[in-house]
């Protein structure tokens, strides 16, 4: 019986998956990664999550809007649709910030604007957030402090373990993606960051193993294995503790 993993973060609508996503779907369930969250980059994907969901029950949706969408009236629609199907949705995601692609200080300022609704919505309804911050660690680290925002999933972190330290502290969860083969920093960050606040995710289409390659959930083991051989574990004992994490993050009633 293969280990039982939860991939948190992958982009299931995607079209890429348009032609074989059962066959997706299946190729993940037999290494034993029956369940993914699959989060959302704008109104598009939230309503086809919700409707792929209804169809695979591997599938679990979230609804989020992509930091780089700098349009307040689209932030609006994402808060109305995410009040109104909150009880079917598992996280709100992805969201958060990007200094990366958003260099401008007003556009910055109107990011987090966005961001902060989001928290705030994730408190209010008491959903966890799944959440992007690409060159911004150190600062939605600490917004997401300063907002009380509790339920946390940092997807793909790239900081470093100073600027995540607070978070784990605060009991935020970091999700793994399998390109952690390839990276250094992610490989430094996973040595120095406690197996309790770990999580696997594989953010398909995109952070797979090999660049330029179509990334699925299946690849979620590679993450996990990854982290075994980091930390000197069993990846049964990894997979484990990072099921453990995960249902402590979204509930033991659902995973
Ligand atoms: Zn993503």
């Amino acid at each position: 019986m293969p280990q039982k993993l939860i991939d948190t973060h992958a982009h299931l609508c995607d079209p890429v998956f348009d032609a074989d996503r059962s066959l997706v779907i299946e190729r993940a369930r037999n290494v034993g990664v029956d369940k993914i969250v699959i989060v959302s980059e704008n109104m598009a994907d939230a309503r086809r999550n919700l409707a792929l969901a209804r169809i695979h029950p591997e599938l679990f949706p979230a609804a989020g809007l992509y930091p780089t969408h700098l349009d307040v009236t689209a932030a609006d629609e994402m808060v109305a649709f995410i009040k109104k199907e909150h009880t079917r949705l598992v996280a709100i995601g992805e969201v958060g910030l990007d200094f990366w692609a958003v260099r401008e200080p007003e556009e910055k300022e109107i990011q987090k604007q966005i961001f902060c609704r989001f928290i705030d919505l994730s408190l209010k309804l008491d959903l966890p957030l799944n959440v992007h911050s690409r060159s911004a660690g150190r600062h939605a680290v600490a917004f997401l402090l300063e907002k009380g925002a509790k339920r946390l999933q940092m997807h793909a972190f790239d900081g470093k373990f100073g600027a995540a330290m607070p978070a784990v502290e605060a009991g935020f969860f970091f999700s793994i993606p399998p390109s952690i083969v390839r990276s250094r920093q992610k490989q430094k960050l996973v040595k120095q960051l406690p197996l309790s606040c770990l999580l696997v995710e594989t953010d398909s289409p995109v952070l797979g193993p090999n660049t330029g390659t179509r990334n699925e959930p299946v690849n979620a083991v590679v993450s996990l294995e990854m982290i075994a051989q980091i930390k000197s574990l069993q990846p049964q004992a990894v997979a484990e503790a990072v099921l453990e994490n995960t249902r402590q993050l979204y509930g033991k009633d659902l995973f």
